[in-house]
Formats: structure tokens, C-alpha cells, sequence
């Protein structure tokens, strides 16, 4: 196979996880590095389990990523339809070529005698495999069992390929993750390729895909390493060149169990619901299993694709740190430009009336208040204070309003900026100079701030306070001060 073409091959059954998308973003560098191709095909044979809500999530999410696909099931290509569901018409042929050349057979067994196997090898404390029972069965064997009303699955003949194609019964390959990887073919056990119904299964539809796709290299979750030494036999059995392939370690999480909904986000919608940035998203995921050889994390995705080695990626397992991902988040945040943190962070301030302020002042609001913020979401509590006439006085900012300093300052800061010139620069000024004048008094700059801070947001930290005064205007500063004094004068 010459060219390079890779794949990634979601099953419908829920949100885009994000250790998908791991798998998506090293199958899109290794396309990326080897000037191939990124296809895209959806597994949903599952029927049950599949909605189109989950393929629309999928879409949207791998595309937010901005790991765009060369062929799918959206924008098609050359050997499509991309989409399992829309391909079974394709899938009984390879059946018959199978069966004609005898790797695989019909079997008539029930779900209840396959069961009473399983319980047979349970109770002998053996593996379970699958009996062979109908490896043999004669055309009056099958025509009978047709004629009780049995529909026969279809089941692939391990050992018939096994034989057909190596020395003994083990099986290995050379994974580009994991090095040499072998099995005793004995034991997988002869699996159903198309149930009763026709409908093929996963391992079997997955290898008429990537052999008629002319995927090459396969590369996915360590999770899938027991079904590639069936795939391998297939491809084999059909006569068709073995795509490489490379597993990659999983993914955990911090308590080292597999990362799940009680860890906290793990669909890439739920992250980025959460605030978290693409950007951030993508680099940090690109860690999980692989690292940057001059040792700098954080890394846009174009120099990680230059970097990329699949050969280099850990064949380990990696945990999925919430903390190093929102460190990376603030990381990226704070690279955002103004204008492009002003529209991320809009879907974040909806309970906020944004037509309060000016064009200018949500400019100077979001200069103000981006840098703390560790995700995007984190804005919708930073900001209160900018919107409404009132503020809620929270208990720390109540006491230091309570103090007769705090009172004090206030009836003077009302008194003075009643004539202040309400531009942010001349604020500025005359607040250094209102700060100069307690100073004197023996009281200390940060606690003459406090006071005007705890009255006019209602909290003792915050954005800079100058900035914040010129942004929400004279009047409500006054009406506040005013409001806050009266207040704490009652209680
Ligand atoms: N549809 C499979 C899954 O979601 C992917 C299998 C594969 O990559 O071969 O796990």
C-alpha cells in the first residue's frame, strides 16, 4: 500500500468521548506527517444504540477540534458511503466468498445451547469457545435444521485460516505502538460474522470497510488488540493486504480506574459546555501517551503535528489529569486575543443583560477580567457587578462595611467624587490621590479600596476597581455607595 490513509470510526452510541477524540487527533497526525488521509466512517450497526443526535455530536466535535476529515459519510469520497448502515448490501458478499472458500460456516445453534457451553466451560473453569459443532454439519443436517425454522448465523473458521495461512496455531504482529504482540489462536474461539438476521458484526463489517477503504494503517484503544488478531485472519482469509496497525494505551483516570461520567466531564461537548477551549482540549489530549521532544507542553496543534512520531507514542497507559487540563486551559485562555475572548465568553454571561454596556465597556470588562478565569465559564461569576442597578453584599464584604473606617471612607469618597470627571484615567488619578489623603490618616491604601470595592461589587476581590468604577458609571456608583451605606447602618 502506498499511501498513507487512516481512519477514525466512531460507534453512535453516545456523545464524541474524549479519549475518541485521542485516537482521532493520532490518526490525523499520522495522516497529517505521512501527506495521507484522515477518513472518517460511522459504525453503527448497533441500530439500538445509535441516534443521530450521537453522529451530529460526533461531527461537531471532531470538527471544533479541528481535526477535519478528508472522506466521510458528510462530504463522501471515493470509496464510500461512509456510514456502516448504508453499506450493507456490500457486506453479504464476502460472506459467500468466505463460506465458498471455507473459512467460514453456517451454525445453527441456539442462543439456549450456546449457553449451555458457556455453562459447561464455567463450571470446568475453562475459557469459553465455541464448540465447532456446526463446522461439519452435512446439507441434510442443514436442510433439516432449515426445515425446524432455525436461521443459521455465519461464523468464521478460525483454525481453517489459521492453518491456511501460518506454521502453528499462534498468531503475531508487529503493532507500531506495542512492538510484537501474539496470541494462541486456540483460544479466540470461532466468532459469528453475520447474525441470523444479516447483520454483519464488528469485527467482520470493520475489516470489509477498511479492506475495501484501502485503510492501511489501523491505529486505535489497546481495547481492541483481541479483535485485531480476528481482523488479521479475515483480512487473510479474503485475500487482501493486513493494514498496520497500532494500539494505543487507555486512558484513566486519576484513581486509575477507566475514566467515566463520576470523574467529572468526558464527552469533548461536556468539556467544551464546561468552558474548556479546543486549543486547550487538543494539546492536552495529545499528551495522553505521547510527548513533544523538546519537552514544551504546551503546544499548538500544527507543531505538534511536525513533532509527531506514532513510533514514539507510550505504549502505556496514561491518566487523564482534570488539573493539568484546566491549568492548560488557563494557559490557552489568557493566549486568546480581546475580540476573540469577547465572543467565547458571550454564551457564558446569557443571564446578564449585555446591552448595559457599550461596546467599549464589555471591551474593558472582558480586559479586566480574563486572566484569573480557568475556564471560559468561570466569567459567569467574575462579573456580577458590571449589570444591574444593585449588588448582593456577600458576609466578608458586609464586615468590612460594618467598620467605622468603611464608613468613614465612603462618606468622603461621596462627598469628593461627586465632582471627579468619571473617565477611567482621571479616576485613576484622583482615586491615588483619595488613597495619598487616608494614607496620611494611618490608614492603609488597600483598606480604603475595600470600602469602595465591598460597596460598589459587593466583594472584597475583583477586577481592577478603577476600571471598574469607569465602566459602570457615576450613577451607579453613588447609587450603590449610598445603598451600602444605608444598609450596613440598619444591621
Ligand atoms: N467502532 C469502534 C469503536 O467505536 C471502532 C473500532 C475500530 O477503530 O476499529 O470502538
Amino acid at each position: 500500500m502506498s499511501e498513507v490513509r487512516v481512519r477514525i470510526a466512531p460507534s453512535p452510541s453516545g456523545n464524541l468521548h474524549i479519549g475518541t477524540a485521542r485516537t482521532a487527533l493520532f490518526n490525523y497526525l499520522f495522516a497529517k506527517k505521512n501527506n495521507g488521509k484522515f477518513v472518517l466512517r460511522i459504525e453503527d450497526t448497533d441500530a439500538e444504540r445509535t441516534s443521530q443526535e450521537y453522529i451530529k455530536n460526533i461531527f461537531d466535535s471532531l470538527k471544533a477540534l479541528g481535526l477535519n476529515w478528508d472522506e466521510g459519510p458528510d462530504i463522501g469520497g471515493p470509496y464510500g458511503p461512509y456510514t456502516q448502515s448504508e453499506r450493507f448490501d456490500i457486506y453479504p458478499k464476502y460472506v459467500q466468498e468466505l463460506l465458498d472458500k471455507g473459512f467460514a460456516y453456517e451454525c445453527f445453534c441456539t442462543p439456549e445451547e450456546l449457553e449451555a457451553e458457556k455453562e459447561e466451560a464455567q463450571k470446568n473453569k475453562k475459557p469459553y469457545v465455541y464448540s465447532k459443532k456446526c463446522e461439519n454439519l452435512t446439507e441434510e443436517e442443514k436442510a433439516k435444521l432449515r426445515a425446524e425454522g432455525r436461521k443459521p448465523a455465519i461464523r468464521f473458521n478460525i483454525s481453517k485460516a489459521q492453518k491456511a495461512f501460518h506454521d502453528s496455531s499462534i498468531l503475531e504482529f508487529d503493532d507500531l505502538v506495542k512492538g510484537k504482540l501474539h496470541v494462541d489462536t486456540d483460544l479466540l474461539g470461532d466468532f459469528v460474522i453475520m447474525k441470523s438476521n444479516g447483520a454483519p458484526t464488528y469485527n467482520y463489517a470493520v475489516v470489509i470497510d477498511d479492506m475495501l477503504m484501502k485503510i492501511s494503517h489501523v491505529i486505535r484503544g489497546e481495547d481492541h488488540i483481541s479483535n485485531t488478531f480476528k481482523q488479521i485472519l479475515i483480512f487473510e482469509a479474503l485475500g487482501a493486504e493486513v493494514p498496520r496497525f497500532g494500539h494505543l494505551g487507555m486512558i484513566l483516570a486519576p484513581d486509575r480506574s477507566k475514566l467515566s461520567k463520576r470523574h467529572g466531564a468526558t464527552a469533548v461537548s461536556e468539556f467544551v459546555e464546561k468552558g474548556y477551549l479546543t486549543e486547550a482540549l487538543i494539546n492536552f489530549v495529545a499528551l495522553l501517551g505521547w510527548s513533544p521532544s523538546d519537552g514544551q507542553e504546551i503546544k499548538p496543534v500544527e507543531e505538534i503535528a511536525a513533532d509527531f512520531r506514532i513510533n514514539e507514542v507510550s505504549s502505556s497507559n496514561s491518566i487523564f489529569e482534570y488539573d493539568k487540563l484546566n491549568w492548560m486551559n488557563s494557559h490557552y485562555i489568557k493566549m486568546l486575543s480581546i475580540p476573540e475572548l469577547k465572543e467565547k465568553l458571550k454564551p457564558y454571561l446569557t443571564k446578564y443583560d449585555l446591552t448595559e454596556l457599550t461596546d467599549a465597556q464589555y471591551t474593558r470588562m472582558v480586559e479586566i477580567t480574563y486572566e484569573p478565569l480557568t475556564l471560559l465559564s468561570d466569567i459567569t461569576d467574575a462579573v456580577p457587578y458590571f449589570f444591574g442597578e444593585d449588588v448582593e453584599i456577600d458576609e466578608r464584604a458586609k464586615e468590612t462595611l460594618e467598620t467605622e473606617t468603611a464608613q468613614e471612607v465612603l462618606k468622603t469618597f461621596m462627598d469628593q467624587a461627586v465632582d471627579w470627571d468619571w473617565t477611567e484615567e482621571n479616576l485613576h488619578e484622583k482615586l491615588e490621590a483619595f488613597r495619598g489623603y487616608y494614607k496620611e490618616k494611618g490608614i492603609k491604601p488597600k483598606v480604603t479600596m475595600w470600602a469602595i470595592r465591598a460597596a460598589v461589587t459587593g466583594r472584597l476581590c475583583g477586577a481592577d476597581m478603577t476600571a471598574i468604577l469607569a465602566i459602570i458609571g457615576k450613577d451607579k456608583t453613588f447609587h450603590r455607595v449610598k445603598a451600602a451605606m444605608k444598609q450596613t447602618l440598619q444591621s
